[in-house]
């Protein structure tokens, strides 16, 4: 016998636009925060987290990757290193 159980995704659009710190090149990004809401999604407490409380945490993440810096993806790609061996 198999159970299906269908939990409620609590989902957090967040977008910001940054500055390139190595370019100075203006990128925009947009990221999902989710959780679902199940009985084994539990805080601190050990009590399952509510929508609310999701969604707190939700926007928290998403606060901390919106103060994050960003490089676009020309400063990312590897530059080789000269090697004097
Ligand atoms: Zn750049």
């Amino acid at each position: 016998m198999t159970y299906r159980y269908t939990f409620d995704v609590v989902k957090w659009n967040a977008s910001k636009t940054v500055k390139c710190p190595s370019c100075k090149k203006t990128l925009r990004r947009s990221k999902t925060f989710e959780q679902t809401i199940n009985p084994f999604n539990e805080n601190a407490a050990g009590v399952p987290k509510s929508r609310t409380e999701i969604l707190m945490e939700l926007k928290d993440s998403a606060a901390v990757w919106t103060a994050k810096q960003e490089y676009c993806q020309a400063c990312l790609a590897p530059v080789p290193e000269p090697e004097d061996e």
